[in-house]
């Protein structure tokens, strides 16, 4: 078989960047290991409910924001029903200890108000905190759309700049109030003391200038990408792991699945940066880059139940409103390991926002959510898959049991039946990262995430471990490795005037 390029994994930086050069006339195969597409996207379905793995709101999807932009070009936007969060709908932050509640608007006016109401003796750092991630997003080219993206890009590295936890503790003394600002956190992975306040800003605004449901979720997302294929002439191969790729005169010739051989000029991995090492042959990438790959530290995995209520109405509250229990201070993905359940708690219901009634059943459906360490799992982690002893279930159904106590001392709801349970073992696994970490590679201070570029012509990165994570980062850097290809500037001038 042959293609111009074959792009490794079918997740949405995957699927963006396949889409992006397909648009540009290129011939592209996708190769996905996985039986179905998506990579974290995807759904799954138990007693008719179907649950999102990783998507359960997004944002930069309003009028002339990037991702709305970058799906208007690329011919996706009208393939899906996109919802606003109402100007009532939050994040409504519980603080553990004090029992405060915080209501974490999606918009810069409503979560100011809210801020100088809760702290009103803090209203200079709220003002700061508000303004300094404005002020940031506004030199980022993906949220100010009229600025070129080649500088930004060529002085991403090296990452140092301030911390997040540093400039939170000039901006408060109050620990409820840090609580609150860094709770974004959640949506990254990175432990407020790793943090640089330029990532968590950028994830921050996203969020803060507003939110957004997709009837469907993740699955309408890939759907889309696929419909999107079917015109393009791209095929997306599922169940082929890439073994290898195959470098003829120093530079990209194939790739290799245990079924088939593709030539191609150019091939984009989208998996973990370190597990390319095993793809391409030994000598490639000079010795302290691969040690650079293979030190790359993650994120936090999570512990999810996913769980079932008989009566949607009870639910109603949790349509527009994604509950969190928070610890003060700048402990937001600590893990308490003798009492896990006592962690950060998210507790969402992504398929309540759905509208089209074809859909209705996604609305009983509850997700659980907390950050959750390799250490409760290291004992029962011996072989992949279906080999796990027996008191790997116990562990996980009494860990889940733990966790809808907490969720119904917090929030009152009793009745939640689990029918699913994802650990760190579930997401190594399925997402196939180290750890289990749930955003893959961590973007924090002093730590070298990879480019688009690597040192071997016709190989290319993308995917959340190299520019962003999240669905918007995943998105952009399937934007910026198409563009790294394409040229640049060129490609970017060309979605952007979908604005
Ligand atoms: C529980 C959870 C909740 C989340 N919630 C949100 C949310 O609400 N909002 C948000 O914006 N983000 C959320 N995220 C994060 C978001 O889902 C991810 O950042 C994003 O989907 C990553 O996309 P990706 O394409 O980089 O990687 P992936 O989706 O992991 O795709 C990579 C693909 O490559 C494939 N692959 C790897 N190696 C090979 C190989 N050798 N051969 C063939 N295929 C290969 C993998 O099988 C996988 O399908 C969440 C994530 C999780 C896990």
């Amino acid at each position: 078989m042959r293609a111009e390029v074959v792009v490794i994994g079918s997740g949405i930086s995957g699927l963006t960047v396949a889409a992006l050069l397909a648009k540009r006339n290129r011939q592209v195969v996708v190769l996905e290991r996985n039986q179905k597409p998506g990579g974290a996207l995807r759904h799954f379905v138990r007693r008719g409910i179907p649950f999102d793995i990783g998507f359960h709101y997004s944002g930069c999807l309003g009028s002339g924001k990037i991702l709305r932009v970058l799906w208007e070009y690329l011919g996706i936007w009208i393939h899906l029903r996109v919802h606003p969060f109402p100007s009532e709908g939050n994040d409504c932050l519980t603080l553990r200890h004090s029992g405060k509640s915080v209501r974490a608007f999606f918009s810069y006016e409503r979560l100011e108000d809210e801020l100088q109401q809760a702290f009103p003796n803090e209203a200079e750092g709220v003002v700061t905190y508000l303004k300094t991630l404005r002020d940031i997003c506004d030199s980022i080219p993906f949220y100010n759309l009229d600025l070129p993206l080649t500088p930004f890009l060529r002085g991403l590295f090296p990452p140092a700049g301030i911390g997040l936890a540093p400039f939170l503790t000039s901006l408060t003394k109050d620990p409820d109030l840090q609580a609150v600002l860094v709770s974004p956190a959640f949506l990254y992975g990175v432990s407020p003391r790793q943090a640089s306040l330029a990532v968590h800003a950028m994830v921050a605004h996203a969020f803060i200038s507003g939110a957004y449901a997709i009837d469907g979720g993740g699955q309408a997302i890939v759907d889309a990408f696929l419909s999107i294929f079917r015109k393009a002439g791209v095929e997306v191969l599922t169940g082929q792991e890439v073994e290898s790729i195959i470098v003829t005169d120093g530079k990209v010739a194939g790739v290799k699945t245990s079924e088939m051989e593709i030539s191609c000029s150019q091939a984009i991995y989208t998996g973990h940066p370190a597990d390319l090492l095993d793809l391409v042959p030994e000598g490639t990438f000079r010795q302290a880059h691969c040690s650079r790959l293979q030190d790359l530290e993650n994120t936090t995995s999570m512990f999810v139940v996913f769980g079932a209520v008989d009566n949607p109405a009870s639910l109603r509250d949790l349509t527009w409103v994604n509950h969190y229990a928070i610890p003060s201070g700048l402990d937001i993905l600590d893990v308490n390991l003798i009492c896990p359940e006592e962690s950060a708690l998210l507790m969402t219901a992504p398929g309540r926002r759905y509208s089209d009634p074809a859909l209705s059943n996604a609305s009983r459906g509850i997700i659980l959510m907390r950050p959750a360490s390799w250490d409760e799992v290291a004992p029962f982690s011996i072989g992949a898959g279906g080999t796990r002893p027996a008191s790997y279930k116990k562990w996980k159904s009494q860990s889940a049991d733990k966790l809808l106590d907490q969720a119904k001392k917090l929030w009152g709801y009793s009745r939640i039946e689990p029918l699913a349970i994802g650990s760190p073992l579930t997401f190594r696994d399925k997402l196939g990262v180290p750890g289990g970490a749930v955003y893959g590679v961590r973007h924090c201070l002093n730590q070298y995430n990879p480019g688009a570029k690597t040192r071997l012509p016709g190989l290319w990165l993308s995917g959340q471990g190299t520019l962003m994570t999240g669905i918007v980062g995943a998105s952009l850097s399937g934007l910026v490795t198409a563009g790294e290809i394409e040229g640049l500037e060129p490609l970017w001038d060309e979605v952007r005037q979908c604005r």
